[in-house]
């Protein structure tokens, strides 16, 4: 057993060190991605559950990897944890979200709502209020996805300050992954965001399952008491998407309406689906 057990450390050290070295190659590669513009959002559409209308769109960042090719964020979200490499992801996110949506409108194309996912390390940066103040956004352009896993317990008081200061500015605060995290409804009523997300994990069950069914409703329910709206995220199939208008959620977002698209597709997408209120088409996927 001894042989046995000094047999896999020394199997597990080299590869711990592996591991360690790639992932520092991964952090430099990344910081020289940020700096050649290969970190960019895709975009996927949300829709008003009634007349499925185009509401919004999710800002959802991609790698393009001059090796591997398009990097999806749980490639490499890891390595940039909650530190300053997280905040400098989601700077550039940010910068580059505003250059596509100008580009949309000088093609004439109506742009709804960007909806930007924001790291705990972002949020609670002293300066992000004047860095968006700089930026001369129209309020109602972007709104922020804050993870309902990051809340209360890791929130600093300038983090708290920040969310208010956004609130302010017209910038709407949202909670990402509702119900799947902790301090949910004390959370909600504390920080009164603008919108809830219903993880997609409480979503994609409803249908085989009438307790799963009651779950959303009841979340569907609290959120109206306190007078926020209802995103259902991972909207699979057509069926998801009427069970979920029909319990009083008001957007949906998933495979069944759009995948997450470059902007030149997306930008495609608003053109072919009408200038104003675009119309998704649903499909089963
Ligand atoms: P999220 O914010 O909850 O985003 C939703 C995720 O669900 C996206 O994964 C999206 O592609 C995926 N999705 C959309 N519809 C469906 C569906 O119908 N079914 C299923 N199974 N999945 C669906 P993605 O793009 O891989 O992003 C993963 C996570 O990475 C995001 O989860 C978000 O937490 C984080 N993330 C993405 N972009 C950024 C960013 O710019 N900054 C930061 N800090 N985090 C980001
Ligand atoms: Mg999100
Ligand atoms: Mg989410
Ligand atoms: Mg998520």
């Amino acid at each position: 057993a001894k042989k046995n057990g000094r047999g896999r450390i020394e199997r597990f050290l080299p590869a711990m060190k592996e591991q360690l070295i790639r992932e520092r190659l991964l952090t430099e590669q990344l910081k020289q991605g940020l700096e050649n513009g290969d970190l960019v959002p895709y975009y996927q559409v949300q829709v008003d559950a009634r007349t499925r209308a185009v509401v919004a769109m999710e800002a959802l960042v991609r790698w393009q990897h001059p090796e591997h090719g398009l990097l999806l964020p749980e490639a490499f979200l890891d390595i940039v944890a909650d530190g300053d490499l997280a905040a400098q992801l989601d700077e550039t996110v940010l910068l580059r979200v505003l250059a596509d949506r100008l580009v949309w409108q000088s093609a004439g194309i109506a742009v709804p709502r960007i909806s930007i996912n924001i790291s705990a390390g972002r949020l609670a940066e002293p300066s992000l209020l004047q860095q968006l103040a700089k930026l001369h956004i129209e309020p109602d352009a972007i709104s922020f996805e804050l993870l309902e896993t990051i809340f209360l317990d890791e929130l600093d008081d300038t983090a708290l300050s920040n969310i208010q200061k956004l609130k302010h500015m017209g910038i709407d605060v949202e909670f990402d992954d509702f119900g799947s995290g902790h301090a949910s409804i004390v959370g909600l009523v504390k920080l009164k965001p603008k919108r809830l997300k219903i993880d997609r994990r409480l979503v994609f069950p409803i249908v085989a399952s009438a307790e799963q069914t009651s779950l959303v409703s009841s979340i569907v329910d609290i959120a109206r008491t306190l007078n926020i709206e209802v995103i259902a995220e991972g909207v699979e199939t057509l069926e998801h998407a009427e069970i979920l208008a029909d319990l009083g959620c008001q957007i949906l977002q998933g495979y069944a309406i759009a995948f997450p698209l470059s902007a030149v597709d997306l930008g495609a997408y608003l053109r072919q689906h009408g200038k104003q209120a675009a119309l998704a088409v649903l499909h089963d996927t």
